[in-house]
């Protein structure tokens, strides 16, 4: 299987070559140069498969530069109940993914089960594996620069510790995030792991791992990369739970299920348009965002227009507060017929910070083949939700989760069951838990006080220079 980028001014090139890497030197996005297609006999087999024997057999249609054995023991040590092991209901930590079920026919799945409580890992965990196993091969080493206001940066943090040739240096928002969300990422004590906190915001702390990464020499001479949403690995490794889920909420290959994606980056709900361009019987792929709702606008009307950062608003599902797609360029390469010169039009508007409108084109009239429908949820929706499934089924919800619920309880129609990705645990974002139920969300025992740890990390003034020294002193 080859890569090619979405703007076809870059050479096909194999997994392992994109792994480290992230844009295409043509500035596009890399995807398989066509979509494995599984049929229902080979549906069928897979139904009974634990999760990371399934994950193997998929990862083996788009990866054919890693032995066959490698592989499958690189899958094997990422996808284990003892590192998915936060799930609800302690006995189905095994699955990896458990099936929570609301009523007949509306489902959570939970993809939160992981170290850092958000569904992240589930990519980000085979990316640290896939990374230390590669950069050995190869004999190289990486620096991981990437800047986070929570979630990402952290389940990056929990996946690279301890990884040979893997140095992370992750910028954060000093005093910006939730004790919690600090507790998680600065108690860390591996010697590859460097958290630097800066004063400002999380744009600043961004601007600063731009500007590092846009110093060509610097980037060449400390091996500067990047763990960052579009890469393809993690969109990969999310393939696998559409159809996990998929065999937990049917009983065989005729039926047709839908999926609703609380989405911010259109990573995850990439890889849902995937597993249904492979041949996965989804009915809809129902797209569900917050106050910022550039995506549930796209779907609406063919328009994207990206908004101005001080155009995003700060939410209670803060994962969901993006003010642009990064992943929403692969969709579109599919939508358009795979034809990179439109993609390079549309996208020469977006790099100068404009918009595209594909109402009225071919184009959007293609658009209901590929199964999207959106909505979006405001913070007294959220509260509204979370009251809602706490009263009627017993079951504690995050805010992201929230938004999905609410989109997919709208868009829900009959005989087609609907599963809601469930991004990240209650716990989490326990001030809003709070606010709508007056409870403490339940936290694992073993997460009971590690605001009490002793915290490793450098507090800096958002300046370019004094980074690149840190990176420099410490690599
Ligand atoms: C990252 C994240 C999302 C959004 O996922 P995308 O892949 O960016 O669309 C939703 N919920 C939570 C909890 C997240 O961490």
């Amino acid at each position: 299987m080859k890569y090619i980028s979405t703007r076809g001014q870059s050479p096909a090139l194999s997994f392992s070559d994109i792994l480290l890497g992230g844009l295409a030197p043509d500035g596009g996005l890399y995807l398989p140069e066509q979509y494995p297609q599984i049929d229902r006999s080979t549906l069928a087999e897979w139904r009974q498969l634990s999760y990371a024997e399934l994950a193997y057999r998929i990862f083996s249609l788009y990866v054919d530069d890693i032995p066959a054995a490698d592989l499958k023991a690189l899958v094997y040590k990422t996808y284990t109940a003892e590192t998915y092991h936060f799930a609800r209901d302690a006995d189905k930590a095994s699955q990896v993914t458990p099936l929570t079920t609301l009523e007949p026919g509306l489902h959570l799945l939970e993809l939160s089960n992981g170290p850092t409580l958000a569904f992240k890992d589930m990519a980000m965990q085979l990316l640290g594996n896939l990374f230390e196993y590669v950069l050995a091969k190869r004999g190289q080493q990486i620096n991981i620069l990437g800047a986070t206001s929570g979630d990402t940066g952290s389940a990056a943090e929990y996946a690279m510790r301890g990884k040979t040739g893997v140095r992370v240096f992750m910028l954060s928002p000093h005093g910006k995030m939730s004790s919690f969300q600090r507790a998680q990422m600065y108690s860390l004590q591996d010697d590859n792991i460097f958290n630097i906190a800066v004063h400002g915001m999380f744009d600043d702390a961004q601007d600063i791992v731009k500007a590092v990464s846009n110093d060509a020499s610097f980037k060449a001479q400390y091996k500067i990369g990047a763990v960052n949403s579009i890469n393809w690995a993690r969109v990969m490794a999310q393939i696998v739970y559409y159809f996990k889920g998929y065999f937990a909420a049917t009983q065989n290959e005729d039926e047709q299920i839908s999926f609703c994606v609380p989405s911010g980056n259109f990573g995850n709900i990439c890889a849902g348009h995937v597993a249904r361009m492979m041949g996965l019987p989804i009915a809809k792929l129902v797209l569900a965002t917050n106050e910022n709702n550039v995506l549930d606008e796209f779907f609406r009307t063919g328009v994207y227009r990206p908004r101005h950062t001080t155009e995003t608003y700060v939410t209670s599902s803060p994962s969901m507060d993006i003010s642009k797609a990064s992943n929403f360029e692969r969709f579109v390469f599919d939508l358009v017929g795979r034809d990179a010169s439109t993609v390079s039009a549309l996208w020469s508007k977006v790099d100068a910070g404009g918009s595209f409108d594909l109402n009225g084109t071919a184009h959007y009239d293609k658009l209901v083949n590929f199964g999207f429908q959106s909505g979006n949820s405001n913070h007294a929706d959220r509260l509204a939700t979370i009251r809602t499934v706490w009263a009627k089924y017993g079951v504690m919800i995050d805010t992201h989760t929230a938004d999905g619920l609410k989109v997919a309880l709208e868009k829900r129609e009959p005989g087609v069951p609907m599963v809601v990705l469930e991004t990240a645990q209650a716990v989490k974002f326990a001030e809003t838990i709070q606010e709508a139920l007056g409870l403490d969300a339940p936290r694992p025992l073993e997460l009971d006080g590690i605001e009490l740890l002793p915290q490793r990390v450098e507090v800096m003034q958002p300046d370019v220079a004094a980074v690149k020294a840190f990176i420099q002193t410490n690599s």
